[in-house]
């Protein structure tokens, strides 16, 4: 076995690792990043994202020095998202089981670490595309608390932080896996890892997990999440097996957060590659349900697509997939919603989609019990009261009143041609990690810090349950990543 000595070693090259690194680096650390994925498979989960990242602010004029350029600035309305309206949302979503003390550092200090990597050489711009309705006017509101977003996506994001990394000279290793902890008198003071079939043991100060959550462990989320779990698709990085949460567990570290539950969303269900696909990523997603309807095999509606703006509901509605027979569902719109789809994800090339002319003929070429998808239709076009204006860009109450209720944006579905895009279960990440408090020290199970051990990201407990504000995993990674590397 080889060995090296650091100040600090990072575990893992996503958003919240990297950040840790600058963090550390900037303070003159010897630091070495280490990724499980080669560079060509790097960047975590981070990579996979859109770059959503949701802050608090004071509105546009608030983002202005810190954005790129855009020429649609000056016809563009940014409701302010307050640090309050942002704790309001961690705790309406996740029904109050947020860690109030996490919660309150970042709801607080989102905005200045982003402004901090930005300073560092962090591209930001405004989410148009997935945040903003245009007006018939030429003009753009931005909805839902969640505006700014990395240049290039979570793909960009990874090359900014990988080129910062080196600037600050952190040195980053690939295809290195850590696979324990070393410990000596109470104290963390390494790593030991496996690289190009050869182990080694790396000795630091400090030793910074940044290495995710269990969801790409088929066992562990059968074990934690529950039954039928370990059939959900994974979304992002293969490599997110919980190793390092279950090497801190072996040497006294505490259970963070919920480990019950996961941030998953509805899945394009049958397109082969639909998992960990690096070129796809996002696209294999399906955001677009508050406009139409979910049925099941049974042909039956089973959630309120309309309960709130998307990013409130989306990350809990996975899990309702995965709870129905075969694990599969239905969005189905007609030609009227068809063009308001997102056209990143429902003109995504070989996605999966049955058309028909007529609600019977979709109903024989779905998978679905034909009788019962027609009358669920017919009784919820019936039930929508349309002298109350559709409109996208508020919680309009146009609602649906069937069993159960769509509260929004019900529009009748009878202009054919029809709809329907099969749907799965896919998992992004797991809530449940490790304990630590606001600076990211891991605690043991009596409430005292592991001398040498930090924590943060994924691999950081309490922050959600249930479900998730939109962009606030990237917001928690740079956040409590930031603060694990400035005292690492
Ligand atoms: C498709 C998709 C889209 C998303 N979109 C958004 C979005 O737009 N906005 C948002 O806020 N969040 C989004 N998320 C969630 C977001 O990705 C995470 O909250 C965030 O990226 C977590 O960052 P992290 O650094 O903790 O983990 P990761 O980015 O997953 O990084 C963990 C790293 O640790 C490495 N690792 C694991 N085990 C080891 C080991 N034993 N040794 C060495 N390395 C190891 C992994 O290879 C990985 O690179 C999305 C997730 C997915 C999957």
């Amino acid at each position: 076995m080889t060995a090296a000595a650091y100040d600090v070693v990072v575990v893992g090259g996503g958003n919240a690792g990297f950040s840790a690194a600058h963090a550390a680096a900037q303070r003159g650390r010897r630091v070495v990043l280490l990724e499980r994925g080669t560079a060509e498979m790097a960047g975590g989960n981070s990579f996979f994202t859109a770059g959503a990242t949701r802050i608090n602010h004071a509105g546009l004029p608030d983002l202005l020095d810190f954005i790129e350029p855009d020429e649609r600035h000056d016809r563009t309305e940014v409701p302010p998202y307050s640090s309050q309206e942002y704790l309001a949302d961690l705790v309406k979503v996740t029904e109050g089981r947020t860690d109030a003390e996490l919660a309150g550092v970042l709801v607080t200090e989102a905005q200045d670490a982003v402004r901090w990597l930005h300073s560092l050489g962090l591209r930001y711009r405004l989410m148009y595309e997935r945040q903003a309705y245009a007006r018939p006017d030429g003009s753009y509101l931005f909805w839902g608390g969640l505006h700014v977003g990395n240049v290039g996506g979570g793909e960009g994001l990874i090359a900014d932080h990988t080129r910062v990394a080196a600037e600050l000279g952190t040195e980053v290793r690939y295809g290195c896996r850590a696979t324990g902890l070393v410990v000596d008198n109470g104290r963390v003071v390494g790593v030991d890892v496996e690289q190009d079939a050869g182990q080694a043991r790396l000795t630091a100060d400090s030793v910074v997990l940044a290495s995710g959550g269990f969801e790409s462990n088929p066992q562990w989320r059968e074990q934690f999440l529950g039954p039928g779990w370990g059939n959900a698709k994974v979304r992002g990085t293969p490599y997110n097996t919980g190793d390092m949460i279950a090497a801190a567990l072996a040497i006294g570290a505490a259970e963070g957060g919920d480990w019950s539950t996961a941030h998953s969303v509805q899945w394009d269900a049958f397109t082969p590659d639909n998992e960990s696909n690096r070129e796809l990523t996002n696209r294999l997603t399906r955001q677009s349900y508050p406009l139409g309807v979910i049925v099941n095999r049974d042909g039956k509606r089973f959630v309120d697509e309309g309960a709130d703006f998307r990013n409130y509901t989306y990350a809990k509605y996975g899990e309702r997939i995965l709870k129905q027979p075969g694990s599969i569902a239905y969005q189905v719109f007609d030609a009227t919603l068809r063009p308001m789809l997102r056209s990143e994800e429902y003109d995504m090339p070989g996605i999966s989609v049955v058309q028909a002319d007529s609600l019977e003929e979709l109903g024989r070429a779905l998978d679905v019990d034909e009788r019962q998808f027609v009358a669920t239709i017919t009784e919820y076009n019936a039930s929508i009261d349309t002298s109350i204006p559709f409109d996208p860009t508020v919680k309009d109450g146009r609602a649906a009143r069937v069993d159960p209720p769509k509260s929004n944006w019900a529009t009748p579905l009878q202009t054919p041609p029809f709809y329907a895009y099969p749907v799965t279960c896919g998992i992004t990440f797991t809530f449940g990690g490790l304990k630590g408090d606001v600076d990211g020290r891991v605690l043991d199970t009596s409430g005292d810090p592991i001398p040498g051990l930090l924590v943060c990201g994924e691999a950081l407990g309490g922050l959600f349950s249930g479900n998730y504000p939109g962009g606030s995993g990237l917001a928690a990674g740079m956040v409590f990543g930031r603060r694990a590397g400035r005292l690492a």
